[in-house]
């Protein structure tokens, strides 16, 4: 018997195998799928809290070979625009670079990695059997958008509004010093468009809108990407790629008993950004040290330390986005973070790693709605 099945081989599934070598797990198996390199549409952005995540975990280097991208371009639903050098830098890794590394350092930490389809899973007194082949003491579902891990826990998929469609290719990449843009959209708002540098001349270039119970198509998305960054033509980017994005503003319970989800399986995406890959890390960390620790509690040890590391955080996105909903909040916002640099680092914080809304940042937001509605003096 193993004592940690990982199933799903993504940022949350190695994190969650490295984090269950580190706590002391003889035996952990990690399974995909694919073999890896694998690709996995993706926008590429690590941001630097993902390198954090990664270093607690012991494995450095991922981001080798790409250089920093050290500025953020913001354009707001009304056009305005905040462009200011990031607090630390982030990176554009490919996945099929950047997972495949990850992979790499789990089974360098002693995991096993199996080529294998999840598809049924059968919870049993003391442990799990998956496909009616392999055993657990405890599992970990970091098998992404579609988890079959979460499925078995009874949870459905996110309903629409809390769950975002977007397509991403690679594109040359926009002349001048790299900086990460991002255009949000008035039309179909909640939705933007980014571009994001690689390094080797190419960029990262996607669109994506969150769902409102009509079926986007293939076509739909990339009209919108070629109006939001009009310098790229879609019908040269390669790699054309779709994937759903279950937002964090509607998460099942994190686990039960001997089974626990990590990464967009639990829909831990930013519903600001669409960023996923440091909460994967983070949560896949958690998971597979609470599998690791105490299996047959994993569900509820997880659920604590899930919440005692993000748990403000999450409330206070949640509570972002839903302020966000309404176009001229986001605009206000931009225009604060242009005039003072603390509430742009908030909203970076709050939209790439873990941080929360402060007052002053919601006051200038306040003070910004309501200069804006005034009507103009004669
Ligand atoms: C277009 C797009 C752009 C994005 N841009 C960014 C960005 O720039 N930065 C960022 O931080 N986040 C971004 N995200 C979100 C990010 O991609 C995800 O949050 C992240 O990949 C989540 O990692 P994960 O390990 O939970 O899941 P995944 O990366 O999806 O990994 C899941 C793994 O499970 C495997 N698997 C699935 N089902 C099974 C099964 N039944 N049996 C065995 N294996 C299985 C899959 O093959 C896969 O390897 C973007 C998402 C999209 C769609």
């Amino acid at each position: 018997m193993w004592d940690v099945v990982v199933v799903g081989a993504g940022p949350a599934g190695a994190a969650a195998a490295l984090a269950a070598r580190r706590a002391g797990a003889p035996r952990v198996l990690l399974l995909d799928r694919y073999d890896f390199p694998r690709d996995k549409a993706c926008g590429d952005g690590i941001a630097a809290h993902a390198v954090d995540v990664l270093g607690e975990l012991g494995v450095t280097g991922v981001v080798d070979g790409y250089a920093p991208v050290p500025a953020l371009r913001l354009v707001g639903p009304g056009g305005g625009v905040v462009a200011r050098e990031l607090p630390r830098p982030a990176y554009t890794v490919p996945r099929e670079v950047f997972d495949a590394r990850l992979v790499a350092a789990a089974v360098a930490a002693g995991a096993e990695l199996r080529r294998h389809t999840v598809r049924h899973l059968d919870v049993r007194a003391d442990r799990v059997v998956l496909d009616g082949q392999v055993s657990g003491r405890a599992v970990v579902g970091a098998d992404g958008a579609g988890s079959v891990v979460r499925r078995a826990l009874g949870h459905p998929v996110n309903p629409d509004r809390h769950l975002a469609l977007a397509i991403r290719g690679y594109a040359p990449a926009r002349p001048g010093p790299p900086e990460q843009l991002i255009v949000t959209s008035a039309a179909r708002w909640p939705a933007y468009a980014w571009s994001f540098p690689i390094g080797d001349g190419r960029a990262n270039v996607g669109y994506g809108e969150v769902l409102r119970g009509e079926p986007l198509t293939r076509a739909h998305l990339l009209d919108r990407l070629a109006a939001l960054l009009p310098e790229t033509d879609p019908a040269a980017a390669t790699g054309l790629r779709a994937h759903h994005l279950p937002l964090s503003t509607w998460r099942p319970a994190p686990g039960r008993g001997r089974l626990v989800l990590a990464g967009d399986a639990l829909s831990l995406i930013n519903p600001f950004t669409g960023e996923g890959i440091f909460y994967a890390l983070l949560s896949g960390a958690l998971a597979g040290a609470a599998a690791a620790g105490s299996p047959e509690r994993a569900g509820a040890r997880y659920t604590a330390d899930l919440r005692r590391r993000l748990g403000r955080h999450l409330r206070h996105s949640s509570t972002a986005a839903w302020l966000a909903r309404r176009r001229p909040v986001v605009d206000a916002a931009v225009r604060a973070a242009r005039r003072d640099p603390r509430v742009y680092a908030t909203v970076v914080e709050l939209g790439l790693g873990d941080g929360r809304l402060d007052a002053r940042t919601l006051a200038m937001i306040g003070v910004g709605l309501s200069a804006w509605d005034r009507p103009p003096r004669h």
